[in-house]
Formats: structure tokens, C-alpha cells, sequence
């Protein structure tokens, strides 16, 4: 069995808890911001249509900033008001909505479950959330519990990047926050935690708390409505956790060193606990990255170290010509149905190895456009433009850029992935990724 965290790391005091909910949400009726999906999800009568717009939130804000979603949102939303027009849209259209919000497979991902709610449901979303996570293609654990707590009113907690940040601080857990035990334990908290009366609220709320207070550098401790139950503040200015009831979990004596918990852990416990953070805990920090004062809060939460991301080089060719009313034209072509940028438009693009010379990048890139024009390219005619870096989750990829200017008619191959002409303007209304933009 999972060994359970002490006291040190839980909420289990039902007065406290009270008192955690009434704060929080009385800070979140006041401070709340103005989003259109909550405004949707406060107005909109029909259940269906609420946990639709709910959803198109949450797939949306899934890695990007709230800042960025709202204009795509609002777009959305306007066209493809229902799960009926979004499963009768073209995948062609979703991808232009979504140009520029990155992670695209979110898209066509979020289309693919609405046309199984219309086709299999009857237009009828799942009404709880495990439902919705076993029905749904592409909702997990996290988003269904946003979509059936905010729209249903289903008394589920959540856990997303905000909400692991606050519950690590408010809870001294320092242990590697990815793990699937602090994970686990963490949607523990979640559901124990989650108002019965407001859940869509409080759960918002903590996110809001994380977004707009408890910061990831610099969190605004002071301006905090839930100060006071935060284990990780008490330990910045007096020099240990809160004290909690048990007195076998809780630290006992002030200026405990480096150990947040006590010696709640027998030996026998403490055997078993392999990567047991300090004084035995596995949910203190590591025993060697103890505590360190000049962090103060954000000592936690604590991540294992991100892999690096691979390096990857392309070279990429903007072809141009003079169009039929003078304006000068490019070409892109369209890309793979799967993979990275799947079905995306991009300039005529080639990966290289690593390490290849300018001139043989030029001799490879001559040879693939030949096949797209169906006429010689001469490598010494490629105009090298620069380099673009853009960094995609886990790339970090340069775009060797080239240009060539072509003459007359170039009849593209019907054989080869779908291609076409664009002026500049209808470059930008069509699906290409952030990255091409940059080019
Ligand atoms: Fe976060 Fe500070 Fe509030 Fe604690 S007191 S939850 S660290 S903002």
C-alpha cells in the first residue's frame, strides 16, 4: 500500500478545511478575472452547450497562456458555437482556428471526441467525470474534472501545474512534484479540499490563486487569502511548519534543521521509503537538496530535472513568384496527417543531419525542390536568408531559411502532398504554425 504522508503533509483538520474554503472563495468572488468561457459557463442554460464551451476552455489553455487563449477562444467560439458545428466542421477549418495556439494535434483531437459525442452520445456530453474521462477521446483526469465540476456542479477536485504549485506550498511537500506518489496524494488533497456547494468555483479559484498569486518566482505571500493555512510561509518566517495536532507528524521543536516532519516514520517505514527526502518523509524535499532559506515559498514545489530537449535543424525555402495580379505569391505545402504540426502548411522544408555543411544543405534542398517544381534548381541559386530558432516542447530547432525567386508557371505535382500559391495575406489566414509565421 502507498504509505501515507504525515500530518505535516495533509489537511485533515475539518475546521481548517472550513475555514480554507470560505477564504478562498470570497477571494475568488472578489478578485476573479473576467474570461469569456466563465462568463459562458455562468449564462449559458442548455448543459450541453455549457460543458462544450467549458471544454474548449481547458483543451485551450492546456500549455498556453490565458492571455494568448482569449482571442482564439472568442474566434472559436463563434464559429463553431456547438459540439454539432464543430463535428460537422472541416478538419481544414479547425486547423485555421487553431493557428498560432501550438500543440495542434489539441484540435483535431477535440473535433475527433466532439464527432463521437454527436455520432455514439446523441450530442449528449458524459455527466460526470469519470464518464467523460472514459468516453472522451483526449480528456484526462484533469480536464474532466474541470468540465464536470464547472459545468455539472460534480464535487471533484483537480490538479493541474497551478494546483500542484499551491498544495505543495501550502503543505511543505518538497518531493519530486512529477512523481506519480506526490501526484496521487496531491489529487487526494484535491478531492478533500473541493467546496461540495461550489466546486466549479473553488476549483478555479485555486487555479486563479496559482496563476495570479502564488506565482511560480516571486508569489505575493501577503495579498494571499490563504496565508495562514500555508505550512511553507510559516517556515519562511518563523523557521519550521506549521505545528499540526499530531504530535508524532509534526516537527517538534522550532529551528528543526532541514527536516520539515518529525520522526513520524518508524525505521521499519523509513526502510522501505527509497527516495526518502529528509529525516525519512518521502514527501519532504530530498535529503540532498534540503530546505534552502534564500528560497523561502519556493523551495516548493521541487521537480526532477527536465530532459533536455533535442536538437533538430531544417532547411526551409520561401519560393516566390509574381502572381496573377502582380502581388508576389509563395508556395506551401501541406504536412503529414500525423506527427509534429500534423496537417499544417509550411514552406517546402527538408530536415537535415546535423553538422551538414552550408553547401551540401544547399545540394539537398535543390534535389527536394526539384520535386516540387518539376524543373532543375541549381543549389547555387538558393539565397541564404538566416536562421529562425523556435522551441517546441521538446525540440529546439533552427530553420535554415532560403529563398528563391522562380519564373513563369511552375506546375506542381498532384503526386506529392497537397501544395498551392498564396499571396502574403492569405499566407496568414491559412493553418500554419507559429514557427512558418516566423520564417
Ligand atoms: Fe502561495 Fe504564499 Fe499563499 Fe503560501 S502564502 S499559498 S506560498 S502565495
Amino acid at each position: 500500500a502507498p504509505a501515507q504522508p504525515p500530518a505535516q503533509h495533509l489537511f485533515s483538520d475539518a475546521a481548517e478545511i472550513e475555514a480554507l474554503r470560505g477564504n478562498l472563495l470570497a477571494w475568488y468572488d472578489r478578485c476573479k478575472r473576467d474570461l469569456p468561457w466563465r462568463t459562458l459557463a455562468a449564462s449559458e442554460p442548455d448543459v450541453d452547450r455549457r460543458a462544450y464551451a467549458v471544454w474548449v476552455s481547458e483543451i485551450m489553455l492546456q500549455q498556453t497562456q490565458v492571455a494568448t487563449v482569449i482571442d482564439y477562444y472568442n474566434r472559436w467560439m463563434q464559429k463553431l458555437p456547438t459540439l454539432q458545428a464543430l463535428a460537422e466542421a472541416s478538419l481544414e477549418e479547425v486547423n485555421e482556428l487553431w493557428a498560432g495556439l501550438g500543440y495542434y494535434s489539441r484540435g483535431k483531437r477535440l473535433q475527433e471526441a466532439a464527432r463521437k459525442v454527436v455520432s455514439e452520445l446523441a450530442g449528449r456530453m458524459p455527466r460526470t467525470a469519470e464518464d467523460l474521462q472514459k468516453l472522451l477521446p483526449g480528456v484526462g483526469r484533469y480536464t474532466a474534472g474541470a468540465i464536470a465540476s464547472i459545468s455539472y456542479g460534480q464535487a471533484t477536485g483537480v490538479v493541474d501545474g497551478n494546483v500542484i504549485r499551491v498544495l505543495c506550498r501550502l503543505r511543505c511537500i518538497g518531493a519530486d512534484s512529477s512523481s506519480p506518489a506526490v501526484i496521487d496524494r496531491l489529487w487526494d488533497m484535491a478531492n478533500t479540499l473541493v467546496d461540495r456547494s461550489r466546486p466549479g468555483d473553488f476549483n478555479q479559484a485555486l487555479m486563479e490563486l496559482g496563476a495570479t498569486v502564488c506565482v511560480p518566482k516571486a508569489p505575493l505571500c501577503e495579498q494571499c487569502p490563504v496565508k495562514q493555512h500555508c505550512r511553507a510561509r510559516h517556515r519562511r518566517l518563523l523557521g519550521t511548519c506549521l505545528p499540526v495536532p499530531d504530535v508524532e507528524d509534526c516537527c517538534k521543536q522550532p529551528g528543526w534543521g532541514d527536516s520539515c516532519c518529525g520522526s513520524g516514520y518508524g525505521p521499519m517505514v523509513t526502510v522501505a521509503l527509497v527516495f526518502a527526502g529528509v529525516g525519512g518523509c518521502p514527501f519532504c524535499p530530498p535529503a540532498t537538496e534540503p530546505w534552502d532559506s534564500s528560497l523561502g515559498v519556493t523551495n516548493f514545489p521541487r521537480k526532477a530535472a527536465k530532459k533536455q530537449p533535442r536538437v533538430a535543424w531544417t532547411a526551409t525555402c520561401v519560393l516566390e513568384r509574381r502572381g496573377r495580379c502582380g502581388a508576389p505569391e509563395y508556395l506551401i505545402v501541406q504536412r503529414p496527417s500525423s506527427g509534429l504540426l500534423a496537417g499544417l502548411w509550411e514552406f517546402p522544408s527538408l530536415p537535415l543531419a546535423l553538422g551538414l555543411q552550408e553547401e551540401k544543405q544547399r545540394e539537398v534542398l535543390a534535389d527536394h525542390l526539384q520535386a516540387w517544381t518539376g524543373r532543375p534548381v541549381a543549389a547555387g541559386g538558393l539565397r541564404y536568408v538566416g536562421e529562425v530558432i523556435h522551441i517546441f516542447s521538446h525540440i529546439h530547432q533552427t530553420y535554415v531559411v532560403y529563398s528563391l525567386p522562380m519564373d513563369g508557371d511552375v506546375t506542381l505535382n498532384p503526386a506529392l502532398s497537397p501544395s498551392r500559391w498564396v499571396t502574403e495575406e492569405e499566407f496568414h489566414a491559412s493553418a500554419v504554425s507559429t514557427a512558418m509565421k516566423k520564417v
